[in-house]
């Protein structure tokens, strides 16, 4: 690290074109052993499953949430009775952070569709931390309708524990053990309406966010996160999945085609950073990285950041789902328990389930921004590989990453030091670069794929 000092680059954001050229071809370098920051890792303990569970059984407690049920809401039933809660819950959280948390509502009119009988009151949670520096925001979200065997039917009995009051409280809970601390980036917590008929209350919210042009750099939804055996007996309780979107919107497939970026989309880079972080912070969990945007044929509430641009979107999933709770009338059948019902949380799963979130997202938002400009150029035919970046908020050095085209995970990483350009010998032929913002505590940033150039 030494020598690479001397070549470090005034921080100007112009490219220099000086060389560091180090190191021999292919993967010498393992990715750095990364530890845990201190204060990180004290708010991922200080997440409570007691607490989880007593809000998934109070939003169970509010009969139905489903989006009907909002003309025969009164003040301990109903969807807008479970709103009013959520948002209560998050003013109490606000009061003490002094000012820098805020929550609101989105509501607007739904107009009727072809799949529902008539036009529907939306509103969503809003709760947002503000962070010290511009220019980054993070969301961690979740919806709090629900649904049974028909979702359209506001008066039956809606449980809705799994899907999706698990991930209401992991989002209610995230909020209490971070709010204390004042992040670089700001944060959204955000509880949705509107899911389960067709993405509204997102939908309605990533439009605003859009319009405004609010600089979203991760969004980490959460649905369905609380149960830990599947319904066909399979169980990993270690294990929680995070499903990635691979093209991200208006993707020009023929540039992709020419360079094989196919596996590198925002989402893709925001999947494998949570799965390196997670483990540091919640011992033994796993992430399950899905290379898909959701479920076969399913969709969630990042598909709605995705659709309007923020493609570092990922939803986290428990790792084995039991059809026989989701979207079902409660009843007994055949022997059989149907329904969302509150019993099937584990607390326990639902705890490393929130931990996992406050891990990757505390990392996300107190760490350094990520570079950006990222370019790989082919100035001739070579045996190296050069980036170059626009230097990063809060970063004191970069990092190139490579991995195998076929390989998950970044397999390789060389810190250049706190330049704008670096070459690697390493052939961009056969290997897939990238490269990160490092912090003075050692915090990592995502990791950005270039924009190809020839020059
Ligand atoms: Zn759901």
């Amino acid at each position: 690290m030494g020598t690479l000092k001397l070549f470090s680059i005034p921080r100007t954001g112009t490219y220099l074109g000086i060389l560091v050229l180090i190191g021999a071809a292919g993967g010498d370098q393992p990715l750095p052993a990364l530890t845990p920051n201190a204060a990180i890792a004290a708010m991922v303990n200080a997440v409570d499953a007691n607490r989880l569970k007593a809000s998934v059984e109070t939003l169970v407690a509010f009969g139905t949430r489903n989006d009907f049920s909002e003309t025969q809401s009164t003040e301990t039933h109903g969807v807008f009775a479970a709103r009013d809660w959520i948002a209560g819950q998050f003013r109490s959280i606000a009061a003490g952070t002094g000012g820098r948390m805020s929550v609101a509502l989105d509501t607007y009119l739904q107009p009727k569709t072809p799949r529902t009988p008539r036009a529907v009151t939306e509103s969503s949670v809003i709760a947002t931390l503000r962070g010290d520096a511009p220019g980054r925001l993070y969301v961690m979200s979740s919806h709090f309708d629900d649904c049974d065997g028909r979702c359209t039917d506001g008066v039956g009995v809606e449980p809705g524990a799994d899907d999706n009051a698990s991930s209401v409280a992991a989002v209610l809970e995230a909020a209490r053990v971070m709010t204390s601390t004042h992040f670089k980036g700001t944060i959204i917590f955000a509880a949705f309406d509107g899911e389960e008929l067709g993405l509204w209350g997102s939908n309605h919210y990533a439009h605003e966010l859009a319009a405004a042009r609010a600089p979203v750099l991760a969004v980490l939804n959460n649905d369905i996160i609380g149960n830990s055996v599947g319904g066909d007996g399979e169980s990993e309780p270690d294990v929680i999945r995070v499903f990635s979107q691979g093209l991200p919107a208006g993707t020009n497939v023929d540039a992709v085609n020419l360079v094989g970026s196919e596996n590198d989309s925002p989402s893709r880079e925001l999947s494998r950073f949570i799965a390196e972080v997670v483990p540091l912070y919640v011992p033994n969990f796993t992430v399950r990285q899905i290379f898909r945007s959701d479920r076969f044929m399913r969709g969630g509430d990042q598909q709605s950041f995705q659709a309007v641009g923020y493609a570092a979107a990922i939803r986290f999933v428990e790792a084995h789902e039991n059809f026989t709770h989701q979207h079902q009338d409660v009843r007994m059948q055949g022997g059989v328990q149907y329904g969302d019902l509150p019993q099937y949380i584990d607390a326990q799963y639902l705890r490393r389930a929130t931990q996992a979130n406050v891990a990757a997202l505390a990392t996300l938002a107190l760490g350094p921004a990520p570079p950006t400009g990222v370019q790989m150029p082919l100035e001739h035919l070579g045996y190296t590989s050069t980036l170059r970046w626009t230097p990063a908020a809060g970063a004191v050095s970069y990092e190139i990453l490579w991995r195998a085209t076929d390989a998950p995970q970044w397999q390789h990483a060389r810190d250049v030091g706190d330049v704008t350009q670096s070459t690697v010998h390493v052939s961009k032929d056969d290997y897939i670069l990238g490269v990160r913002s490092v912090d003075a505590n050692g915090l990592r940033s995502p990791a950005v794929y270039p924009t190809a150039l020839r020059e």
